[in-house]
């Protein structure tokens, strides 16, 4: 998919100020500092437009940005922090779950992962709660410049293997690269075929 425009829309709080569309979107959400507005910025081939919605105050949002007047982007804040949670119930804001309960037309969250960190707990109870509630989900691993061919591999392997501890497969997932651009037409090209079912 050729990326022809991408605006920023709105940021919100709540659900039902979400934009009036039925455009499909596409969530991204991750553990703060895991390198969502870098990879939001890859994938639109923008500086900054993840920035623009990320001054401070507004990183507690529900962001949207509208793709080729065809699609919404949406990014969601990160979770995570300093502070470990026992539960995902306890880390999320109610509307987030309310965001993902609600957005019939959100086709596909992409849960981004550091490709260079173990499995945590946090990543995993969120993709179980998605699970749980029938969300469909995909894995997106970034930052894989950061490491070399082979213990880019390694690790993948080792989340392969973490996962189906619980899953009966490995999710779809993506290899991602803000800086080098890889993985870029993977994952819009996996956005543009959705896309494109939802249409028919
Ligand atoms: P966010 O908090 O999830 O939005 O993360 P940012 O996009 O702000 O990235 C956090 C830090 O990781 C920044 O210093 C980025 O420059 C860096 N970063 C993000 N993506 C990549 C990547 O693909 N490769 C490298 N080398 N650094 C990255």
């Amino acid at each position: 998919m050729k990326i022809k425009s991408s605006e920023f829309v709105i940021s919100n709080s709540e659900v039902s100020k979400c934009p009036d569309s039925k455009l499909p979107e596409y969530a991204f959400i991750g553990r703060s500092n895991v390198g969502k507005s870098s990879l939001i910025n890859m994938l639109t081939a923008r500086k900054s437009l993840a920035k623009t919605s990320g001054r401070p105050g507004k990183t507690q949002l529900i962001n949207h940005f509208l793709i080729n007047s065809e699609w919404h982007l949406v990014d969601l804040p990160g979770y995570g922090y300093a502070r470990v949670s026992k539960s995902i119930k306890n880390t999320f804001q109610k509307f987030i779950t309310a965001y993902f309960e609600q957005r019939e037309q959100m086709l596909c969250a992409f849960v981004l992962i550091d490709s260079r960190h173990n499995a945590q707990a946090i990543d995993l109870e969120f993709m179980q709660w998605l699970g749980e509630h029938s969300i469909p989900f995909c894995i997106i691993f970034t930052k894989a410049d950061k490491l070399k061919p082979k213990a880019l591999v390694r690790n993948i392997e080792a989340y392969k293997n973490k996962m189906l501890e619980f899953w009966e497969e490995m999710p779809k997932h993506f290899i991602t690269s803000a800086e080098s651009g890889v993985g870029r037409e993977e994952v819009l090209e996996y956005i543009e075929n959705l896309n494109n079912q939802f249409i028919k």
